[in-house]
């Protein structure tokens, strides 16, 4: 059966690879990293992945119109917002875009397979 595949989209480069290997290491979801949005539209039409984490402070479009574009584009693939700040705004956003979390970074990674593990039965 194909490994269930996480698109994680994240402009600091550093924290989307962490993320994929650590994830690649201790679950059987496999990782791929796209730095801008419309990398990571460009992905998500390749690979088809089953889940999105989307940053919302990106370069060019940001998180929240790259996950409406996700919503149009495929409505059937969860998206997570994980992004640096707290902000209740773009939450409120977020969620009310179709995002099914909101996930500020540092990221608590058991946490994180937790929300992903029910996310993906
Ligand atoms: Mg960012």
């Amino acid at each position: 059966m194909r490994k269930k595949t996480i698109l994680i989209i994240d402009d600091e480069e550093q924290f989307g690879r962490l993320l994929k290997l650590n994830l690649e290491a201790t679950t059987e979801y496999a990782g791929v990293v796209a730095t801008t949005g419309e990398e990571g539209l460009r992905l998500i039409q390749a690979h088809k992945p089953d889940l999105v984490l989307l940053d919302i402070m990106l370069p060019g479009s940001n998180g929240l119109d790259i996950l409406k574009q996700i919503k149009t584009m495929a409505p059937e693939v969860p998206v997570a917002m994980v992004t640096g700040v707290w902000n209740e705004q773009e939450a409120k956003k977020a969620f009310a875009a179709g995002a099914f979390e909101y996930i500020t970074k540092p990221v608590h990674l058991e946490y994180l397979k937790t929300a992903l593990l029910v996310k993906l039965l």
